[in-house]
């Protein structure tokens, strides 16, 4: 079986799962449009910070605002490499619902979730897929985010890296 091209990790998976709830009760056709679009490198600059994504997607500036944890989830760690546990994926909310981004684009359509928000989102999942712990630092200001050794959050999470 081939990776998916969205989703290859459980955390990824859950953005991705975020993005597709559109089309939980009917087909949303801007999907397929979404993933072509981060597929095809439509989506560039993307900036992925604390409570705050953007990129240019076509031509038009996105921002989705994402709200922000309060501490920390019980037992989320992450490793050197920037993974996260798997087996905590499903009791984490770690993705955050598309009703609860605030979302801007530049394009004129009043759908607050255009093709060009979802394409973003899309490729924002990548990222994670890529580095998990990237998930964690978007609802969480990590220390030192930008050091590539960095071991992010608290005390107890440098505890159990190191083994006890
Ligand atoms: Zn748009």
């Amino acid at each position: 079986m081939t990776q998916p091209e969205f989703g290859a990790t459980p955390w990824g998976r859950a953005w991705v799962r975020a993005v597709e709830s559109t089309a939980v009760t009917r087909p949303n056709p801007l999907l397929p449009k979404a993933r072509s679009l981060a597929r095809n490198n439509a989506v560039t600059d993307l900036r992925a910070e604390t409570g705050s994504v953007t990129a240019t997607v076509s031509g038009h500036t996105v921002h989705i605002g994402l709200p922000l944890w309060t501490d920390v989830p019980d037992g989320l760690v992450a490793d050197h490499t920037g993974d996260l546990p798997d087996e905590l994926a499903d009791s984490i909310d770690i993705a955050v619902p598309l009703a609860d981004q605030h979302t801007e684009c530049a394009c004129r359509t009043r759908n607050p979730h255009c093709a060009h928000v979802l394409a973003t989102l899309y490729a924002l999942s990548q990222r994670v897929d890529e580095r998990p712990v990237l998930a964690a630092a978007l609802r969480y200001p990590l220390t030192e985010p930008t050091d590539p050794d960095w071991i992010p959050l608290t005390e107890i999470g440098v505890a159990g890296f190191y083994g006890d």
